[in-house]
């Protein structure tokens, strides 16, 4: 008796251990009324239920946009109509196909013309806005910064944005904003902070609200003085990376990695943009 039971729990943890290796964590969170949240591992997309098909945003990855499919035939029996693409990163914006034949796919005219294997049926340059089932959606380009093709997306009457990358809630700036001018990616999140909405869904991290845009513009605003107030003064990166502490902030997520690359990538542009001179 005792030496099966044994054999039982060997057999279990075993299981457990093999399915652990392709365990991804996936989750969907209602945020208003018909306006879903969908997390996959690190990445967050959004989508909305309305009265006459449904609107999903970035598929993520294949695994991901299928996984979601799937649930959300769970939901409700509506065909999904329109798919936006906030940006062209491959990190959001793979597996649309999994979605299926959408007959509205929406982008930035920036956007590349073979984004995710998916035709876009609309191209827009400063904004495009549409309504369906009773939800009407707002779509704003921000300008360049952190990539050249990126959309807010705000829902209506629900007031919720959806904004990926540019600016997440209680959380660092990704890395040391690689690739990126940070005073355009700061216009970025200006631009976010012009719209009107109460509730932030962003592409990475806890959903949160307006005013989680507002203070990541604030992060960006002290982080980027006292950066420049440190190069001015002759200090070196490796000084600012140990010195800049942005310890009102340390309760961020990413705080604690992504800081000193924060601090990096924002003497990086700060030198070359020729601010310190
Ligand atoms: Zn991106």
């Amino acid at each position: 008796m005792m030496k099966r039971l044994l054999m039982t729990l060997v057999v279990l943890t075993l299981g457990l251990g093999s399915s652990q290796a392709q365990d991804v964590k996936r989750e969907i969170t209602r945020v208003t009324g018909d306006v879903y949240r969908f997390q996959n591992q690190f990445h967050v997309n959004m989508f909305v239920v309305t009265g006459a098909g449904v609107v999903v945003t970035d598929p993520i990855n294949q695994a991901a946009a299928k996984w979601l499919k799937a649930e959300i035939g769970k939901i409700t029996e509506q065909p999904i109509t329109h798919l936006i693409y906030s940006h062209s990163h491959g990190d959001h914006a793979s597996g649309g196909t999994e979605y299926g034949e959408v007959p509205n796919v929406i982008t930035h005219r920036n956007a590349p013309e073979d984004i995710d294997l998916v035709e876009p049926t609309v191209r827009f340059d400063d904004q495009y806005s549409f309504s369906v089932g009773g939800k009407t959606f707002e779509l704003t380009y921000l300008g360049p910064g952190h990539g050249s093709d990126m959309i807010a997306t705000v829902v209506r009457p629900d007031d919720v944005a959806f904004v990926v990358d540019v600016v997440s809630a209680k959380r660092l700036f990704y890395r040391d904003f690689p690739g990126s001018n940070v005073d355009h990616w700061m216009d970025q999140v200006r631009k976010v902070n012009a719209l009107d909405f109460d509730v932030l869904i962003g592409g990475h991290g806890s959903a949160g609200v307006k005013r989680d845009a507002e203070q990541g513009l604030v992060y960006l605003e002290e982080l980027r003085a006292e950066v420049l107030q440190g190069l001015k003064a002759g200090k070196t990166v490796d000084q600012l990376k140990a010195s800049v502490k942005m310890e009102k902030y340390k309760n961020w997520a990413a705080y604690d990695t992504w800081r000193a690359l924060n601090v990096e990538g924002m003497a990086r542009h700060l030198n070359e943009s020729g601010a310190v001179n």
